[in-house]
């Protein structure tokens, strides 16, 4: 899983200043040297890490947290908000044309998952602004590529422009742009070539095709496992086609985070969004403070209710966030969000959205496969309306008989109604926000 590694030693880290009233210098720096190797190890860049201990370091010390209350917390918080400002604080959205068609090139090497992304940005802007792209399939080169991003294109419902592998690739470009303006799209995305390194014959392409197009945007499609190099790889493109946004690709694999924190820091360019999987609607607007809260093992509740929000209607997220906060989330409920996160995919990418899921110990063994989910369900089904409103009432001879019921062993029914009493305190905890919801958190 994505930043597991790093989530898990920066909780160590922070973890061992837990409940001391007061925290030395010496406590300060023994956290601090640990946080800069949990950095180093996940692949952040040297000279990031550097700057990001510094800060925390000095504003620990500035903000008197050492002799404050719960300088633990106040150190968490700090780290917090320092990851965030490393990744660029607010989300950062996408450049429009003053005029219709806003031109979108998309740039990177190959295999980083450059033509997906086009698909997976011209759904996401015909879902949410009604737009009507047009795809222009401009990578030459590649085998297969033109037929790749016609089958997106055919997936989504989006056309795509194409004059075969033997035209110059500016060419085009340039007439894509021009049945675009005729047919009044509002959106023009460009799938470039991309080569396994960076080249300078391919560099010099990508540049004659922005100066012909003049893109409004440029974003580079980057993968997010390469770490470090994904790095060069961003400053390399960005030098010569001064690139106003980077789509990081892959963070639903097991990205150690090197690219996620180090890029925004090293190049000054945006992430603007973040691709979480293989299908087209797996691509989420990247928020950094969402990001730095994932990383700390804090979950992503708000991007777990906006991505519910998408599935099901408005009402009944409202309700469900509602419920977390009033602590009356109850199986009936969790029964509802079973059904919903069926529908939503991989089960594993939503479970870490939900705080103190990633690295809860009690939960590690809970193989979220669908067979899973069903049994779940069978076990909510088997409960009476009041064992499913109020689990309190749940003793041992309703447990045996929703055991009988469900046809699950009685030790599955026990775990289940045990880890629902967890996610559900750990929820509450965290919609609350407050910082000790935080703190016990991170001391799972
Ligand atoms: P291109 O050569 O840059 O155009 O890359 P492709 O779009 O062909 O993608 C290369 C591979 O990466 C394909 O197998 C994609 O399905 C996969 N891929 C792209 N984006 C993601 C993502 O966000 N998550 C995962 N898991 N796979 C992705």
């Amino acid at each position: 899983m994505a930043f597991e590694g790093l989530t898990e030693r920066l909780q160590n880290a922070m973890k061992k200043l837990r409940g001391k009233g007061k925290v030395s210098e010496a406590d300060l720096r023994a956290t601090m040297r640990e946080i800069r190797l949990a950095l180093l190890e996940a692949d952040v860049n040297f000279q990031v890490v550097r700057e990001f201990v510094k800060t925390v370091e000095q504003r620990a010390k500035g903000a008197k947290v050492l002799e404050g209350l719960n300088p633990s917390q106040q150190i968490v918080k700090i780290v917090d908000e320092e990851l965030t400002k490393t990744m660029g604080e607010a989300a950062v959205p996408l450049n429009k044309a003053p005029k219709i068609p806003t031109i979108i090139m998309m740039a990177g090497l190959q295999g980083a998952g450059k033509t997906t992304t086009v698909g997976k940005l011209a759904l996401k802007l015909k879902n949410e602004q009604n737009a009507r792209p047009l795809l222009i399939a401009d990578d030459v080169y590649r085998p297969a590529a033109i037929e790749q991003l016609q089958t997106v294109g055919q997936q989504i419902d989006v056309p795509v422009f194409q004059l075969g592998t033997d035209v110059d690739p500016v060419e085009i470009a340039k007439r894509g742009l021009e049945q675009a303006k005729t047919n009044h799209n509002d959106y023009v995305i460009i799938d470039t070539a991309g080569r396994l390194q960076i080249d300078e014959k391919l560099m010099g392409e990508l540049g004659n095709i922005k100066a012909a197009v003049h893109p409004n945007e440029i974003l580079l499609v980057i993968d997010a496992m390469t770490g470090q190099n994904a790095v060069a790889t961003a400053e390399g493109f960005d030098k010569v086609l001064d690139v106003t946004g980077v789509v990081l690709t892959k963070l639903d694999g097991d990205t150690r985070g090197g690219a996620a924190l180090s890029i925004r820091a090293v190049t000054g360019k945006p992430i603007k969004f973040v691709g979480q999987g293989e299908k087209m609607a797996d691509l989420d607007v990247f928020h950094p403070d969402r990001m730095a809260s994932r990383i700390l093992g804090m979950g992503d509740m708000l991007s777990l209710i906006e991505k519910t929000q998408k599935e099901y209607d408005q009402k009944q997220a409202e309700e469900l966030s509602e419920k977390i906060k009033e602590n009356t989330f109850d199986f009936n409920d969790f029964l509802d969000q079973l059904d919903q996160i069926q529908k939503m995919g991989p089960l594993d990418e939503i479970m870490k959205m939900i705080p103190g899921m990633a690295n809860n110990p009690a939960l590690q063994n809970v193989n979220m496969n669908p067979k899973d989910m069903d049994h779940l369900k069978a076990i909510i089904y088997s409960m009476t309306e009041q064992e499913r409103t109020d689990p309190d009432v749940m003793n041992p001879s309703r447990r045996r008989r929703i055991a009988r019921g469900s046809g699950r062993p009685i030790q599955e029914v026990n775990r289940m109604i045990k880890q629902f009493g967890q996610m559900k305190t750990m929820m509450n905890k965290v919609s609350k926000g407050n910082m000790s919801g935080m703190e016990n958190m991170m001391n799972q």
